[in-house]
This record gives structure tokens, sequence and C-alpha cells, in this order.
């Protein structure tokens, strides 16, 4: 790759990856020694695939809520702008292995989810776009495939 960027994605060969996996991609401890984890939770392959609108914004609003029953490390899960996964910010949690079951455990709560939390005009800022459906179909294929999480580049 040419000169080393400033932000650790722009610096992952996003062509020798392999989805859906998830991968930490960024650790910053502060001055008192906490520390944050952030993962990259990749679900499309990039530049083959991506989640639509819908349904990558309602499994948003799903995982931020589900998550938090199972862990209070969550600092915040964002969408990736190429909508291929998103990013998962956890405090002070070192143990990968904790941080996939929380996501599998995550996921599959959205599974039995009846309703989108806060996708009302009150609580979010595009309430009209959304996908039960399509969310849980993401968890399904996520959780189908979850297996495969821990390996994160091809062969
Ligand atoms: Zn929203």
């Amino acid at each position: 790759m040419t000169k080393k960027m400033n932000v650790e994605s722009f610096n992952l060969d996003h062509t020798k990856v392999q989805a859906p996996y998830l991968r930490l991609a960024d650790k910053k401890t502060g001055e008192h020694g906490d520390c944050i984890y952030k993962y990259d939770f990749r679900i499309c392959q990039p530049n083959k695939g991506h989640m639509e609108m819908p349904a990558l914004h309602s499994l948003e609003h799903l995982m931020a809520e589900l998550s938090r029953n199972h862990s209070s490390a969550v600092v915040d899960i964002s969408p990736m702008g190429c909508q291929t996964g998103f990013y998962v910010s956890l405090l002070n949690e070192a143990s990968y292995e904790k941080a996939l079951d929380l996501m599998e455990q995550t996921l599959k709560d959205v599974l039995v989810a009846t309703e989108v939390p806060a996708c009302n005009e009150q609580q979010c800022g595009w309430a009209a776009s959304h996908s039960l459906e399509g969310a849980q179909r993401l968890a399904r294929y996520m959780l189908d495939n979850r297996a495969q999480w821990t390996k994160v580049f091809a062969d």
C-alpha cells in the first residue's frame, strides 16, 4: 500500500478481507488507563455487496438497544458509510471472545424482535427508512456464518 494514513481502516487492504468477520481495528488507551477497543464488524464483502439502507438502519437501532442488555461496555455501534459493516466500540473489554459472544447474543435478540426500537420521528432522524425484516435477514445471515467471524483474511 502507499503512505500510511491516519485512519486504521484506510490502511486495511479491503481486497484481502473475507466477510463476514469481527476484527479488532484499533485500541485507544486514555491517560487513566481506560481502553476503548474498536471492532470492525464486517457483514458484506467490500466492493461486492452492501446492506440496503432500511435494513442497515433498523439493524443499527436494534443492535444499539439490545447489545446494552448484555454489556455495559458498549460505547457505540455505528454503520460504516460504505454500508458493508459496523464499528463496535467497547470500553475496557479486552476479550475478543467476549466481543464475539456479545455480537452473537445481540443478533439472536434481533431475530426474535417484534419491532424496531425508536423508529419514529421523535427518536430517529429518518423514521421512514426502516425494515425489521431486512435487519432480521442480515442477523440470520451473520448467525448462519458465525463460524467465519474469526477469519478476517482470505487465504
Ligand atoms: Zn435512526
